[in-house]
């Protein structure tokens, strides 16, 4: 049964995720002036798939029941589904302009469905057929799970089981008839207070020696045991003022992290995916990552899209709209969205099935793709920021501009001297210019700069990580027969 975004929001209410913010726990989170807007995002996702236009993008048939599901929840069966979910998050991005979230469980669940394939395949182990009824639950409920995979990882020159406080990557510290007991934390987890679920992944490849950190299960959000605590953001207390609007930038949508504690969490057998089994813990962390960094050739492209808009729209309000240089910006920056979009749909045009069954993306171009969004994004930030003017961030406050305190000589208000000195074109009121600004600052440095500028350096992996895939699929050896076959050299 596919749910409304109100029904979304209500279902939160349900559950008793435990939250820290400021050194206080938050009861009604789902209220919380500083969370809401993440919450929003999130029922977007919910909100697009009821849209007979968009149906297509939005949902597909479950491979596992036969009904019609969320596209979020979905095990992508073909080429063509890899490609539409590229699509959809363009959608999602465009509808938004900030992280909608719900991708990191997509994500887990492809990645964890056609490993655990493999590992039973191997040990003959149940973590298969434990995940597929797992995932009925959620594409049936129409639930958020989130993927969570980041470690905080503590000295990075050491194994997890040679880290000097063993909780730095999360790990097994109980073994029992029934289930295990897990310890540790997921950190910078985007999208964990607004989920139904978790899903855990290891965080890196690991040995022999680190066994109990090769762990893979699911969990409840509320689970005994487990908490988070809220990831502060740029501007995020100005969310607690009065009244507050145009401040905001994007008053409705935005993005979540927070760092979620696993303190001694007991987990039933049937949700556990892997729990020991070492030597598949690399393969879950490459695809869900490859699945991960495809995702940003989508959702960060249609962020971009916004942001291109709005400073189209700054350049119109500024009167600079005729410039050749402002329409070349213009130029350059769909250039440079559009080439993000051509890695996300390549690596998805070459998926291929695994033996579970479900599609894989071709992994090279996928970490082609995420390498791209470590750079593209800033320089289309930096052409915005050039097009919009200094005025994005010296601009007075709202409350200014809306003041009736008397300043001036003839007895004017902070407000009309606001609105008088940062008038502009008149194809807007100075409000509306203060509006397109205040949005370009939240996606270029505020707020939404955590789902635009920053995650695109470091989500899904850190532009490393995608160095290192790209020298392990790049293929040099192949590449030096091919030269030395043309060049005559044996
Ligand atoms: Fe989805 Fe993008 Fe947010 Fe990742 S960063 S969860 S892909 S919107
Ligand atoms: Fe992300």
């Amino acid at each position: 049964m596919l749910m409304t975004g109100a029904q979304y929001i209500e279902s939160l209410r349900k559950l008793k995720t435990r939250v820290y913010m400021f050194g206080e726990k938050i009861d009604n989170w789902v209220d919380h002036p500083i969370i809401r807007p993440s919450i929003n995002c999130v029922a977007v996702t919910y909100d697009l798939a009821q849209d007979p236009q968009y149906a297509d993008l939005m949902t597909a048939k479950s491979s596992l029941t036969g009904e019609t599901i969320n596209r979020f929840a979905h095990l992508h069966q073909s080429a063509d589904d890899l490609r539409k979910k590229v699509k959809m998050q363009r959608l999602c991005g465009q509808k938004t302009a900030s992280c909608f979230q719900r991708c990191v469980g997509m994500d887990a669940f492809n990645a964890v469905f056609s490993t655990t394939f493999e590992t039973d395949k191997k040990y003959g182990t149940k973590y298969h057929e434990n995940f597929k009824k797992f995932l009925e639950k959620v594409q049936k409920e129409d639930l958020v799970v989130d993927g969570a995979m980041t470690d905080p990882k503590g000295d990075r020159g050491l194994a997890p089981h040679a880290q000097r406080d063993a909780d730095l990557f999360v790990h097994i510290v109980e073994r029992r008839d029934d289930g295990i007991v897990v310890r540790g934390a997921k950190c910078h987890q985007t999208g964990s207070i607004n989920s139904h679920w978790h899903i855990i992944m290891p965080t890196q490849a690991m040995r022999e020696e680190d066994k109990d950190y090769a762990v893979s299960f699911a969990c409840p959000s509320d689970a005994d045991g487990l908490y988070m605590v809220y990831g502060r953001q740029s501007c995020d207390t100005r969310k607690l003022e009065d009244g507050a609007d145009v401040d905001l930038g994007n008053k409705q949508f935005g993005g979540q992290e927070a760092l979620v504690v696993f303190d001694d969490v007991f987990i039933p057998n049937e949700y556990i995916f892997q729990a020991g089994e070492y030597d598949f813990a690399g393969m879950m962390v490459e695809r869900f990552a490859g699945y991960h960094r495809q995702s940003y050739g989508g959702c960060k492209v249609g962020v971009g899209d916004v942001l291109i808009g709005a400073a189209a729209l700054a350049a119109e309000y500024n009167g600079a709209q005729k410039a050749s240089h402002v329409k070349d910006k213009l130029i350059e920056m769909t250039h440079l969205n559009e080439t993000l979009y051509c890695c996300g749909i390549a690596c998805s045009a070459e998926g291929y099935a695994t033996e579970a069954g479900n599609y894989q993306i071709d992994l090279l171009l996928a970490n082609v793709c995420k390498q791209n969004v470590t750079r593209f994004p800033y320089e289309i930030v930096r052409l915005a920021e050039d097009i919009a003017g200094g005025l994005m961030v010296t601009m007075p406050s709202e409350t200014d501009f809306k003041s009736d305190l008397k300043v001036g000589r003839n007895g004017e208000t902070i407000g009309e001297i606001c609105n008088k000195y940062f008038a502009a074109s008149p194809a807007c009121t100075t409000e509306e210019r203060m509006r397109v600004l205040r949005f370009l600052e939240n996606i270029c440095l505020g707020a939404s700069a955590v789902g635009y500028r920053t995650e695109s350096m470091h989500g899904a992996g850190s532009p490393q990580a995608q160095r290192i895939m790209i020298s392990r699929q790049g293929n040099i050896e192949g590449k030096k027969e091919l030269a030395k076959a043309i060049a005559g050299i044996k």
